[in-house]
């Protein structure tokens, strides 16, 4: 059997049902976007290894993730929000750059330390960020303390992040790794890589002076809550030896994706705040920050717990991202614990949600 790769996909050489679904979902969006202006751009606070730091998160606009067109991540919708024709110009990345610039200049007081982009793909694939765009961005942004930047393992490259660290940046590989579990990874979230690649991405990493920033999904579909839980606990641990800092994300559900069909029929439902909260204090002893930020918290499509308590959680949750103190969680209470706590124990792997 060939390797799973994107371009062994993109032949149609793959073996993996996952891909012709998702093939068949993504081709119902008809949305374009604009190559000039970001996906999106905002202002926040980040916990590092240096301290919290101010933040601009940048999401550029490419082409768009190749291993997405090849069928892609049973959770990832991102490919609906790339461009039509499936590239993007340097001279229309560096508009891209400019306008969150702008952006900054009026939302911000003062210029962020920190940089985070992200493309909905990789930045260090060449074929979504040519090697030129790559070098200017280093250069516009050498005044700042730290950068970011997100890529999948195979087009981490010791070459290419020198860009950034030659500049004199801070600079982290953001990685989404999803979970420690090989066969997780496969068979629930439909990622082709290995936690080997994802090791040889922190040693290319390492050999230019970067640190890694891994990104964990909780509960892909198929896992029940306990089970997500318990491959949460086991990654954070895993990757906590190679990364500084681990972002676990409960999934949510998003359009033109496997979870959004499984969720539509009753067969999905995102993690309860109360996972992550549970996760979290868990392993606040392991040697990595972690940080958590449920998007789409308390709605339906979101993490959620009942309703009535889920900001204060995520108030909780957003509060240990900055301290790193699980105290935090012990000043939140709700009655919809004992719920969840029944839900941990008896929902199976079958799935079959025992709550909406
Ligand atoms: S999660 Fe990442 S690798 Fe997977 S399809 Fe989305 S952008 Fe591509
Ligand atoms: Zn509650």
């Amino acid at each position: 059997m060939s390797k799973p790769s994107p371009e062994v996909y993109e032949q149609g050489k793959g073996m993996d049902a996952h891909n012709k679904v998702m093939r068949e979902i993504r081709s119902e969006k008809d949305a374009t976007y604009d190559p000039h202006e970001p996906t999106r751009v905002w202002i926040d606070e980040d916990n590092t290894p240096d301290g919290v730091y101010q933040s601009l998160t940048i999401i550029l606009n490419t082409g768009g993730c190749r291993w997405a067109r090849a069928g892609g991540c049973t959770m990832c919708g991102y490919v609906a929000e790339s461009v039509e024709g499936g590239s993007v110009s340097h001279e229309a990345l560096m508009d891209q750059i400019d306008v969150c610039l702008d952006h900054e200049d009026s939302e911000a007081e003062e210029r962020s330390g920190l940089i985070k982009i992200y493309t909905s793909g990789s930045f260090l694939d060449e074929r979504e960020v040519p090697a030129e765009t790559r070098r200017a961005i280093a250069e516009t942004f050498a005044d700042r303390d730290r950068i970011v930047v997100e890529s999948l393992p195979d087009f981490v490259e010791q070459g290419k992040i020198e860009d950034f660290t030659g500049q004199g940046l801070e600079t982290d590989i953001a990685v989404g790794l999803e979970t420690g579990t090989d066969r997780v990874r496969r068979d629930c979230v439909n990622k082709y890589f290995e936690f080997e690649d994802f090791i040889a991405a922190s040693e290319e990493a390492d050999a230019a002076g970067a640190g890694i920033k891994a990104y964990l999904l909780m509960k892909p579909p198929f896992l029940s809550e306990s089970e997500a839980i318990e491959d949460m606990i086991r990654s954070i641990e895993k990757c906590a030896e190679y990364a500084h800092t681990v972002s676990m994300n409960p999934c949510n559900v998003q359009r033109y994706t496997m979870v959004d069909e499984l969720h539509f029929r009753g067969g999905y439902r995102p993690p309860w705040l109360w996972s992550v909260a549970h996760v979290l204090e868990e392993t606040a002893d392991a040697d990595a920050i972690v940080v958590s930020d449920p998007v789409g918290h308390g709605s339906d499509r979101g993490p959620h717990n009942c309703g009535d308590c889920d900001d204060r959680v995520q108030r909780a949750i957003k509060d240990f991202d900055l301290r790193q103190d699980p105290s935090v969680f012990g000043q939140v209470t709700c009655e919809c614990e004992r719920t969840w706590e029944a839900v941990v124990e008896r929902e199976t792997t079958f799935n079959g949600p025992l709550t909406r």
